[in-house]
């Protein structure tokens, strides 16, 4: 394990983990950490956990782990080019809005902007990365980056080490062993390894693969996204409405999942409007891809549902 004292001590004090803080009543102990594999996942899972949250006076932080850097239909609407003719300067520009759209999105759930934690990982690559067995250091295709970096606030590694990490399956580990390690979590959300989206069944993998690392004691909670073969029910923004399985094309989705969910948390109507408006706070509209934009917010509902992957009876 690469975690140092120091680095701890120094991301503490970033963190602002005041031991007063900690003192002021018992729900200053619950800490939750939400990982995202791109920004906005965030909020389409877990806005209605992190305003809970933090109206219950808890400890919340959201980590990107990528930037979203590697959406190329999104580039091109966004710089007004062809999606051949994007280059990394284009997904620079798109990474700067997504990361903006994140902080914005916090702070419209009663967060601050800087609880917002940047891995800077490379979007698209980090089932390569998980899958790398001689640790071989990725260039990413879009940025052209091959180490971690954030360009509105500072990425991670380079907030606590000085210096950013380079492309690598250790890396990640290493840097979410650091984060599980300092930020003790007592309730961890993060994808589900059924995701259609292999960065967000990747995320899971990581992330779960970290906290055994830690030797981990906390609840882990799955959110579900790309749900297979479609996701979610029903369609559209419908805040006095739970979610639904349905049938599609005689099988059952989301699919590879119990149903019900093993825990719903209900959301009341004030609740689902917020959630709305920090996912029309990811708003890439402005780049053309309204059904994208409507998916998204197809995720209002009455409740927000999670699994629990590592319980046996899954
Ligand atoms: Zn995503």
């Amino acid at each position: 394990m690469r975690f140092c004292l120091k680095s701890a001590l120094v991301f503490a004090i970033l963190i602002d983990l005041s031991s007063a803080s900690a003192q002021v009543s018992p729900a200053r102990s619950e800490s939750i950490v939400v990982f995202a594999p791109h920004p906005d996942d965030e909020v389409i899972g877990c806005a209605g956990i992190i305003m809970q949250a933090l109206a219950r006076g808890a400890r919340v932080k959201v980590v990107d782990i990528t930037s979203g850097d590697g959406f190329d239909a999104a580039a091109a609407g966004l710089t007004h080019k062809k999606v051949a003719e994007v280059g990394p300067d284009d997904y620079f520009a798109l990474s700067r809005l997504r990361q903006t759209q994140s902080r914005n999105a916090l702070e419209i759930l009663g967060g601050k902007a800087d609880d917002l934690i940047v891995l800077g990982y490379p979007d698209g690559d980090l089932g390569n990365l998980y899958d790398s067995t001689d640790d071989k250091v990725i260039r990413q295709q879009f940025t052209k980056k091959n180490e971690t970096y954030a360009l509105i606030q500072k990425d991670y590694h380079t907030s606590v080490h000085g210096k950013p990490a380079p492309y690598r399956r250790s890396s990640v580990l290493g840097d979410l062993v650091e984060l599980l390690t300092v930020l003790q979590p007592t309730e961890i959300y993060v994808t589900d390894e059924t995701d259609g989206h292999v960065d967000h069944r990747t995320a899971f993998w990581f992330v779960r693969d970290a906290a055994q690392q830690v030797g981990y004691k906390g609840a882990v909670y799955t959110y579900l996204v790309h749900g297979l073969p479609a996701w979610p029910f029903p369609p559209g923004v419908t805040p006095n409405r739970p979610f639904e399985s349905r049938k599609v094309d005689g099988e059952v989705a989301p699919r590879g999942l119990p149903w019900p969910p093993p825990r719903h948390v209900p959301l009341t109507p004030e609740q689902a409007q917020r959630k709305l408006e920090s996912i029309q706070a990811h708003n890439i509209q402005v780049v053309g891809m309204p059904d994208h934009q409507n998916e998204m917010e197809s995720f209002v509902k009455s409740e927000e549902v999670f699994w629990t992957p590592l319980t046996p009876s899954r």
